[in-house]
């Protein structure tokens, strides 16, 4: 990669996470600074637990611009925010900071990420019924962002374990907040959710079925109530295409893995940050390549 001097004035971005392994994050910021000419560099912090709250002190101690929040810090930043956007709020977990004068506003740019990954396949959302599957930090930031953008209703499985009612309770919140319904399920009960798939137009697959040692494994048993009308997302884009996604493929829905959202949350993160825009176009296939041939990750 070109690279651009670094200078007195070089101001500093970056992720913190742990593990932070081999992020994606660091070529995506730094491509785009040098993209758009601006003076700036991008790090992969790998911040250990007990050193998380000097981490966050040190961002206006050495007047980091802006970060990135992974696993496990997006709900620990929380408290250290002067300001929380209202998806942020909402959804009670950041993925990304902005440090204006000393202020340190926090963001969600996921469910943003979302949106924008189905905008660029020209999926409609407005009026449409939605299935989610899983009810973790991912699937907040979708529905939430789905109801900004007016679907006729959310329909949500999870399991009936001791985190259900919790579960409920939130998103009935947010449903009458954002004034669409949104009914959530017990993941358990497959007679109805095939029901309530088979009346769907988009089913989003929110849960860590298809990916690590759940690979093997698909978030619905029976591919065969799919139709070839509707869409099927995953937000997993490692492996590229899951067990899920490659059924669906056959049953000739239009599939859409998670490497969208990633990148379009980043490129939302950049726009907070700068002001300008992450050419997604021109970088989408070093990042494939990357990903899918040199094992990187978010
Ligand atoms: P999370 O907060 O841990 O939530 C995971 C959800 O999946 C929970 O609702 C959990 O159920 C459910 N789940 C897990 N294993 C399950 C199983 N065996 N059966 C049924 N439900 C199961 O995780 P997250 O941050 O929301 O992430 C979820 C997925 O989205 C992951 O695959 C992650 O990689 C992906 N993701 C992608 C992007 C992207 O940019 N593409 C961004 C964020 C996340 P319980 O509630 O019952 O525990």
């Amino acid at each position: 990669m070109e690279t651009q001097k670094i200078g007195g004035k070089t101001q500093l971005y970056g992720i913190f996470a742990h593990p932070i392994k081999h992020s994606l994050s660091p070529f995506l910021h730094n491509q785009s600074f040098l993209d758009n000419d601006i003076d700036a560099r991008y790090l992969a912090f790998d911040v250990e637990p007990n050193e998380f709250d000097a981490a966050m002190k040190s961002i206006q101690a050495l007047n980091i611009g802006g970060l990135n929040l992974s696993m496990p810090y997006k709900e620990k930043a929380l408290s250290y925010m002067d300001e929380l956007s209202p998806e942020a709020e909402f959804i009670g977990a950041i993925n990304t900071i902005l440090n204006r004068d000393d202020v340190l506003i926090g963001y969600n740019t996921d469910g943003i990420g979302f949106v924008r990954s189905l905008e660029a396949e020209n999926i409609q959302l407005a009026n449409q019924r939605v299935v989610l599957l899983g009810a973790g930090g991912a699937s907040k930031a979708v529905a939430y962002q789905l109801c900004q953008n007016h679907v006729k209703e959310i329909i949500i499985f999870k399991r009936k374990n001791r985190t259900f009612q919790e579960v409920c309770n939130y998103f009935k919140g947010m449903s009458e907040k954002c004034h669409i319904p949104i009914r959530v399920f017990p993941y358990e009960d497959h007679l109805n959710l095939n029901h309530k798939i088979k009346n769907s137009d988009i089913i989003v697959n929110c849960t860590n079925i298809g990916m690590g040692h759940l690979e093997e494994a698909m978030p619905i048993n029976d591919l065969s109530i799919l139709e070839k009308n509707q869409v099927v997302v995953d937000l997993i884009y490692q492996p590229q295409e899951t067990l899920f996604l490659k059924g669906a493929k056959k049953r000739g829905c239009h599939t859409i893995n998670g490497l969208g959202m990633l990148l379009y949350q980043a490129a939302e993160a950049f726009n907070i940050w700068t002001g300008s825009d992450m050419s997604i176009s021109n970088i989408e296939e070093t990042v494939k390549r990357k990903l899918y041939k040199e094992g990187s990750t978010s």
